[in-house]
């Protein structure tokens, strides 16, 4: 398994989340399942089980590759290059 090499270009501290929620899932009127942050800029999307999968549309049009989950009681992390949990 190859090792991240995003994870160490990220900002620390990380960024504090700029939403409670998926604000694109607001202005869709879709409902989160779960939330994921942007550990480059803190955007708040949600995840891939949800409808509009904001977190993976966000990585695709920033290119930002690290995000963790937004979830209570959840610490994992996920990189979208590497595809795996990091
Ligand atoms: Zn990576
Ligand atoms: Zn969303
Ligand atoms: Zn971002």
């Amino acid at each position: 398994m190859s090792e991240c090499l995003h994870l160490a270009e990220m900002p620390r501290p990380e960024p504090a989340p700029l939403a409670e929620t998926c604000p694109e899932c607001l202005t869709d009127g879709t409902h989160p399942v779960q939330l994921r942050l942007c550990l480059s800029c803190g955007h708040v999307g949600c995840c891939d089980s949800s409808a509009g999968r904001h977190a993976t549309a966000h990585f695709s049009s920033t290119g930002h590759p690290v995000m963790r989950t937004f979830e209570p009681g959840e610490s994992w992390r996920w990189c979208f290059v590497d595809g795996s949990i990091v």
